[in-house]
């Protein structure tokens, strides 16, 4: 067996030189992920676009031309850097569609008390959680929080992924989410990896606002979104709708509010408890509604149709022992599936592959849907579509080499890391090819 060297660029605070001109070459299966626009549902949510013995050319950030190895290089026949990918899988780099990457301290305390048997709520109730999470964040530097994100990041990267969803809600106070939301855009920079931000500054009752869930609410929609607007600092703005959370009623006022300020909504839905998340998606015109464990039939109903791209989290659904979400009566309503790690503070998983392994094998999709969900739905998910997600000229070249055989390994194998390149922008982000 081959010794696997684990090499990550950049070293942080430092990203590679300007890509020149990359030529990928004889790929056992290339997997272009080109379809119709729009969120792949129904038939097209397993179409892959696979070429056999494929090849891509890249210019500087940007994909140029995709094809058959013959086609591309009678086209291309020279380039800055040329890669031999002979017997392995390319795909597109994976986007994670939901993250909260960016907090101080961490939950393995949990662990012990979740052996025990005690639920998420249980384990908020003695004072573990999110507010936990909270109180060790208010008290951290943005440099800290920064630092440790880009690590992360890094981390995330060595398992392909390429842009990341990146929520703030481990602040809840206006000037610790902005600082979260500063740090999340300075561990994209560091990092190299597009980062979407988004604000969920409704992601739990802060303990100085107990009994005024109200006045929180209006902070929330007012002065908070106000301030993080006007700085630019969010494309996004979530709600975690839910039992001890947020009502459907309060998450309409704060999407509609953000809505109208300029930011995208999304939503944690009905994951401890069916409390209307996916209705609300539906009526706000959400771009995602993610978790979606206890979603009832009406739910699902309200999705279907209009466009809202339902993010699976099997991994939090591992962490915090609930049940996972039936991704197969969602792909059956033709409602467009995408995944995501939830990397968050009670759920430390860094690995999109091991996201797509799970996908296979508790949430009923397929594995071509798997990685249809991990890439252009995801893509959708976060409103990058029309730069990431496949590999296709024009598009970025964010691209991935993957040692396996065939893609279908990528529901098969679990937990490793088959990564051996990952392009992006036209550089080499990682890269651990065998050096002879
Ligand atoms: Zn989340």
């Amino acid at each position: 067996m081959r010794p696997r060297a684990h090499k990550v660029h950049p070293t942080p605070g430092e990203v590679p030189s300007r890509p020149g001109s990359l030529l990928i070459l004889q790929a056992a299966e290339l997997l272009t992920m080109r379809g119709p626009p729009g969120p792949r549902t129904r038939e097209t949510a397993h179409e892959l676009g696979v070429i056999e013995d494929g090849a891509l050319y890249a210019e500087g950030e940007t994909l140029v031309d995709v094809g058959t190895t013959a086609d591309v290089l009678a086209r291309h026949p020279r380039a800055d850097l040329k890669i031999d990918a002979t017997g392995k899988v390319v795909m597109p780099g994976f986007v994670d569609a939901h993250t909260h990457p960016i907090f101080a301290g961490s939950r393995a305390h949990e662990v012990e008390w979740k052996s025990q048997g005690l639920s998420y709520s249980e384990i908020a109730a003695r004072g573990g959680g999110i507010l936990h999470t909270v109180r060790e964040t208010r008290k951290a530097s943005e440099e800290d929080l920064a630092r440790e994100g880009a690590k992360r990041l890094q981390a995330m990267a060595s398992f392909g992924t390429t842009t990341i969803e990146a929520k703030s809600g481990y602040g809840l106070r206006t000037e610790d989410e902005l600082k979260i939301l500063r740090a999340i855009a300075q561990a994209g920079r560091i990092s190299g990896l597009d980062v979407v931000p988004t604000f969920l500054g409704a992601h739990a009752i802060p303990p100085e606002f107990e009994g005024r869930r109200a006045d929180y609410v209006a902070l929330v929609a007012g002065s908070m979104l106000e301030a993080v607007t006007s700085r630019d600092l969010a494309q996004f703005c979530d709600v975690f709708v839910d039992e001890g959370y947020f009502s459907a009623e309060e998450a309409v006022h704060i999407l509609t509010t953000a809505r109208d300020a300029g930011l995208r909504p999304r939503i944690h839905a009905d994951e401890l408890s069916d409390a209307g998340g996916a209705a609300v998606a539906a009526k706000v015109h959400a771009t995602s509604a993610d978790h979606l464990n206890r979603v009832s039939s009406e739910g699902v109903d309200a999705l279907a149709g209009t466009g809202v791209v339902a993010v699976l989290l099997p991994a939090s659904s591992l962490s915090s022992h609930l049940p996972f979400t039936d991704g197969r009566r969602l792909v059956a309503a033709g409602v467009p599936v995408a995944v995501g790690t939830d990397f968050n503070a009670n759920n430390w998983c860094e690995s999109m592959p091991l996201v797509l392994a799970l996908a296979c094998h508790h949430n009923g999709l397929t594995a071509a849907e798997a990685v249809v969900g991990a890439t252009i739905n995801a893509a959708h998910a976060v409103g990058r579509e029309g730069r990431v997600g496949s590999l296709e000229p024009g598009k970025q070249a964010d691209v991935l080499i993957l040692d396996l055989p065939s893609w279908p390994h990528l529901g098969y194998r679990i937990g490793g890391n088959a990564v051996e390149v990952v392009v992006k922008k036209g550089r080499l982000l990682v890269d651990n090819r065998p050096t002879s």
